[in-house]
């Protein structure tokens, strides 16, 4: 194919400007713009015809007209007046985008104006066009054959993407944008799509009966009522609430989002080096959040309570793996009492018979009412006993994540076995748990 006498070819059908000519003719030349790439082949015919209309070639004047025309050349405009043509009036609007792209200019700086709220170092453009703008291009490439064109949309999108790098210094990204901006050159429609936040981190929790997380009241679910003093929580105060709250009002966000690598019992302390958990904050308008700060201003108010560690900016991904990683190691204390006195054999056969061992579970009757009932089984790689007074013992195990530690203790009515009641033939329960640490990957940011 000749490209010139391509180029031509549509201009003599419609009217289009430099960016929908050049457009068609996007995959040939490299590091031009289709603006420029429409512009050169509309001049290099210009050239073309003005040396041919000097040797008195009506057709070649008539080409001009065309580019004069259809083309919206100034060059072809300019020639023919030079070669004292009669110069037509150019064509109402480009046959393809209707001027659009000449015209990006206030759809910009209204883009501009609604991102102005927010802090953000990444975004991409999406373009939303009218069907009719679509199929008309669609239709005009399968007429002409045009295999070497870009989409109007991805046009669009990289124009306006390129203006906005260059006035706010921010980046356009593909994969994970912090800002994605939705936006309709012909209507002007613009939406933002603001993604999330997330901070990683650890959390300790030093007392009993704080839930992980919020715990609605059973009675009302959160409305608010007689039972819970009209705050629609069953606990006042919660991890989650202790952690995310101050996040939120940092990053000026609508609703946060907490997850964590497992949870422990309302009853279980979480000490050691703490719980993988990551905060998600909904539409943040502040992203740059200073999380020396938070840390210390979440640690102070929830003193005594709930000790935060290590944050760190994170993403998507590390949520799914701090999920994915509920069956980490666990290393846990509990304090046992007996019904009977135990002996210095009793705590050796215990540390004989449970370390290096699997054991079958199935899913605990305090918990079966809301999970699937089946068999389980996690392995134990080492459990430490030592008496304490003549019915108590505390038991430190380590054990694939997973288990449930305080049926280990009880046998939870033979579901659980082995189990420490069963083997000493002495009926044991569990007085107070702690979880001391989760052995697992920091997953990286
Ligand atoms: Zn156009
Ligand atoms: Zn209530």
């Amino acid at each position: 194919m000749d490209v010139l006498e391509k180029a031509y070819t549509l201009l003599e059908k419609y009217p289009l400007c430099d960016n929908c000519l050049g457009r068609q003719f996007a995959l040939l030349g490299y590091g031009i713009e289709n603006r420029t790439r429409g512009y050169a082949l509309k001049l290099a015919l210009t050239l073309q015809c003005s040396s041919a209309a000097q040797d008195k070639n009506s057709e070649s004047t008539q080409k001009l007209k065309i580019l004069a025309t259809n083309g919206f050349s100034r060059e072809a405009q300019d020639t023919l007046r030079h070669l004292k043509k009669r110069v037509p009036k150019h064509s109402a609007t480009c046959f393809l985008c209707g001027g659009a792209f000449a015209n990006l200019e206030p759809l910009t700086q209204k883009i501009l104006r609604k991102l102005a709220p927010y802090e953000y170092e990444t975004f991409l453009v999406g373009i939303e066009l009218p069907v009719n703008i679509v199929e008309r291009e669609d239709e005009f490439k399968a007429n002409f054959d045009l295999s070497y064109s870009e989409s109007v949309k991805h046009e669009f999108g990289r124009l306006i993407g390129k203006t906005l790098e260059a006035q706010t210094g921010k980046t356009v990204e593909f994969r994970k944008p912090d800002i994605m901006v939705i936006a309709n050159p012909f209507t002007e429609q613009i939406k933002l799509q603001v993604n999330p936040l997330f901070v990683a981190g650890r959390y300790q929790k030093l007392v009993r009966d704080i839930p992980q997380s919020k715990w609605f009241c059973s009675d009302c679910h959160g409305r608010g009522c007689q039972k819970c003093n009209g705050t629609g929580k069953l606990y006042p105060e919660s991890v989650e609430e202790l952690i995310s709250q101050p996040f939120l009002e940092a990053a000026e966000g609508e609703k946060t989002s907490f997850h964590a690598s497992g949870r422990e019992d309302i009853d279980a302390r979480m000490l050691g080096t703490g719980r993988p958990f990551v905060v998600e904050i909904s539409k943040p308008k502040k992203r740059r959040l200073n999380l020396k700060e938070l840390e210390k201003t979440i640690n102070h108010a929830a003193a005594g309570k709930v000790q935060i560690s290590r944050l760190r900016f994170s993403n998507r991904d590390v949520v799914r793996k701090i999920k994915k990683s509920e069956s980490a190691q666990k290393e846990y204390r509990v304090l046992i009492e007996f019904e009977k006195e135990i002996s210095e054999h009793d705590l050796l056969l215990l540390e004989e018979k449970l370390s290096g061992t699997l054991i079958k579970q199935q899913t605990p009757l305090r918990v079966v009412h809301r999970r699937a009932d089946l068999v389980r089984e996690r392995y134990i790689y080492k459990v430490k006993v030592k008496k304490v007074s003549p019915k108590e013992a505390e038991m430190q195990v380590l054990c694939q994540g997973g288990l449930y530690v305080k049926e280990l203790v009880s046998g939870d009515e033979g579901r659980t076995t082995p189990s420490v009641s069963e083997l000493l033939k002495n009926p044991a329960k569990t007085l107070k748990l702690d979880v001391l640490n989760i052995i697992m990957e920091d997953p990286v940011r």
